[in-house]
């Protein structure tokens, strides 16, 4: 975290000498991404009091120098799957050496979660949740999906509950083996007593609609049943295969529909007049060389686009918003500032968030500080630890729960 280091327990802390700051609010700066130059922050009580050039920059109990560095807002990752057990190096080994990704690979880590014990399973939580901090994360969603037992699915959103407020419910993430003669009996289960157990702990509710997991009528018999519960739904739609995750998803002011790399013209332009926001995870499609989803046309249609690492064990099985940033860039076409936005601002949004993926007055004071003159280098230098120091409400954000 050298040499940035700002103090902690100041009343209030200048940050100054920024490079450039992205403060994503037009009103603070150039651009979508209201972007400074020689910039200054003021932080009090965790929140950001003040942004604008240093030379203008109110007094504070405590002032640090960021030196000519570009600060950002800290990445807000609204899709991972955290709460897992077991190791899939084998079936990655496989599939780069030939053989396709389906669905079913799932059972796999559902098999290891149910036999996990729930210290192992908090002990994986944390680890990730500090992996994606390290990485410049400061708000992070996370799903249960690999229980799919009333019991299994409890305890995921359980432990995932402890370590962050944006708790997705996925108890539809696959149908387990032990119902594959009776799926609609799973959908039951899933909309009856597992939602009992599971409601409690979670804000969302999610369903893999694809083919091999849940169609379109289950996948709205799920979403449906938890939103009556008040948990407010988002869905992994058209990922491997066109289908109606992504019209359902905006039908049923779903948050986000995530993935959607199988789009039809009615699909984008669903998602350009909705209020839904496609999040689009090109680590998954990196990791199992598949497709990766056209960015450009759904910009230009004028949907909100957001981005996330989808970290989960079997198809992306990374933390770094860094690096889909990068692969936003290379591989979608999206500017570096359509990449930042989509990966803070945009995330925000997909969560439904107004206080994080900003930094104007009244956000927390979540931001990542860079080696680097400008959030260009996060495509600019692929693969290079960039971030030299990361603040969550304003402190170092060791054991702190990210989704708060
Ligand atoms: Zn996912």
């Amino acid at each position: 975290m050298e040499p940035y280091d700002p103090p902690t327990g100041a009343a209030s802390t200048l940050v100054t000498n920024i490079g450039s700051l992205v403060t994503n609010d037009p009103a603070f700066g150039e651009g979508p991404l209201g972007l400074l130059t020689d910039a200054a922050l003021l932080i009090d009580g965790g929140c950001i009091a003040w942004a604008g050039p240093a030379a203008k920059a109110p007094s504070a109990d405590e002032q640090v120098d960021a030196g000519g560095r570009a600060v950002i807002p800290g990445f807000v990752d609204s899709h991972s799957h955290l709460v897992f057990a077991g190791d899939r190096t084998a079936e990655f080994n496989a599939r780069m050496s030939g053989r396709p990704y389906s669905a079913g690979g799932i059972q796999t880590t559902v098999d290891a979660t149910r036999a996990a014990s729930d210290e192992h399973l908090h002990g994986v939580v944390e680890r990730h949740v500090r992996e994606a901090f390290r990485q410049g994360t400061t708000t992070l969603e996370t799903k249960s999906g690999y229980g799919l037992t009333v019991a299994d699915e409890a305890r995921a959103v359980s432990v995932a509950a402890a370590h962050t407020d944006e708790v997705t419910y996925l108890g539809a993430h696959l149908v387990p083996s032990e119902f594959a003669d009776d799926p609609g009996g799973y959908v039951d289960l899933v909309t009856g007593p597992m939602l009992d157990a599971c409601a409690p702990y979670a804000r969302w509710v999610d369903v893999f609609c694809e083919q091999g997991a849940f169609d379109g009528d289950q996948a709205r018999a799920v979403l449906t049943a938890a939103a009556a519960r008040g948990l407010v739904p988002r869905v992994h739609a058209n990922q491997l295969s066109y289908g109606p995750g992504v019209q359902l998803a905006v039908e049923l002011g779903a948050a986000s529909a995530d993935h959607c790399t199988y789009l039809t013209d009615a699909d984008v332009d669903a998602l350009a007049q909705g209020s839904t926001v496609a999040t689009l995870l090109p680590g998954s499609d990196f990791s199992t060389r598949s497709p990766y989803p056209d960015a450009r046309r759904l910009l230009d249609a004028g949907a909100t686009l957001a981005l996330s690492p989808n970290c989960n064990p079997g198809s992306s099985y990374t933390s770094s918003m860094a690096f889909c940033i990068a692969l936003a860039v290379r591989e979608m076409h999206m500017t570096p500032d359509e990449a930042l936005w989509a990966a803070t601002a945009g995330g925000a949004r997909a969560l439904r968030r107004t206080d994080v993926g900003r930094l104007s007055p009244g956000a927390r004071a979540d931001l990542v500080v860079l080696d680097a003159p400008s959030h260009v280098h996060l495509a600019y230098r692929p693969g290079v630890p960039l971030v030299s120091a990361v603040r969550r409400a304003g402190r170092p954000c060791e054991g702190a729960r990210p989704g708060e």
